[in-house]
């Protein structure tokens, strides 16, 4: 758990203050502008322009503001993201799937105008680990038709076929990531986003190796965080989305299974595979799972059992 400290001016200080508009605490400590509380962090600044991160995401919620660390700092921000880039027009991506036994791989990039950032705020836009299936599906549906997307589905037979061939799911989703973001510079095109943030899967370096061979790669302005979905809302209506076209596409595998297929990889996915192979097959299995996680041997550990 560690403290950052960072200093800004004061015009940085109101700016942080209505990005943390819903978490504010009402105590003040002396000679402090505000005080905020997110589920990882308190911030507390001060009227010097010292702004005080205390928290596991201390380091996270410092980075977004790029300020200049204080000397006193025990760690210094990581001010790799723009300054205030919370409140820029961005075209944020994230992927879901990835360590889902059963389904795809879902990315969605999207593009939130800074305009549109409080009506999406309002519609429940936040990190889409905080929404339940139910209101990730309510919400998707309204801002599919407000901000600008792309999504790229890499099915299961492709997914396994690529997976196969030596790709690294790394590399698969440094291609959608990029593709998905070109898709959405086209549609916007000539308007262009002010950043481009990238939920960080791996570094930099790595990313733009995965992506060199491609015909065509976005790389102006690109910015990688983790934990992004808090940085920007571009990155939570990406994930949002995501997510949703990932339960649509479960919803499709659970009718062909004729029966509800589980998320995640835990032990209730071995004992669907299992009962998937006995009722249709082994042979179905490429186009419902990614055939290489562990829970291929377990469902079929699971099946020899049975029989
Ligand atoms: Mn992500």
């Amino acid at each position: 758990m560690g403290n950052v400290v960072i200093n800004v001016g004061m015009k940085e200080i109101l700016e942080m203050k209505s990005y943390y508009s819903m978490h504010l605490v009402d105590k003040l400590p002396p000679g402090s502008v505000f005080a905020a509380k997110t589920p990882s962090c308190m911030i507390t600044a001060y009227k010097s322009g010292k702004v005080l991160f205390q928290g596991n995401g201390s380091e996270q919620e410092a980075g977004r503001w790029g300020g200049n660390p204080a000397p006193a700092s025990a760690k210094v921000a990581k001010g790799d993201l723009p300054a205030g880039i919370g409140g820029m027009s961005v075209i944020g991506s994230d992927e879901v799937g990835t360590g889902d036994f059963f389904g795809p791989i879902t990315v969605v990039a999207a593009y939130v105008k800074k305009e549109h950032i409080p009506l999406l705020k309002e519609l429940g836009v936040r990190d889409s680990k905080d929404l339940n299936d139910e209101k990730i599906i309510e919400i998707a549906k309204v801002i599919k038709d407000v901000v600008p997307f792309s999504l790229m589905t890499m099915k299961n037979e492709k997914y396994n076929q690529v997976q196969q061939s030596g790709m690294s799911q790394g590399k698969m989703k440094a291609i959608l990531h990029n593709q998905a973001i070109l898709n959405v510079l086209g549609k916007i095109s000539p308007e262009k986003p002010e950043a481009i943030l990238i939920d960080q899967f791996v570094q930099a370096g790595t990313y733009f190796q995965h992506v060199k061979s491609q015909k065509a790669v976005a790389k102006e302005n690109v910015y990688f965080s983790t934990k992004a979905e808090g940085i920007h809302l571009a990155v939570a209506a990406a994930s949002i989305l995501a997510r949703y076209a990932f339960i649509q596409y479960i919803d499709k595998l659970s009718e062909a299974a004729g029966f509800k297929i589980p998320k995640g990889a835990g032990a209730q996915v071995d004992v669907a595979a299992a009962k998937l192979i006995l009722s249709k097959g082994r042979d179905v299995l490429p186009s419902f799972v990614k055939l290489h996680f562990a829970n291929t041997d377990k469902a079929l550990a699971i099946v020899n059992k049975k029989r």
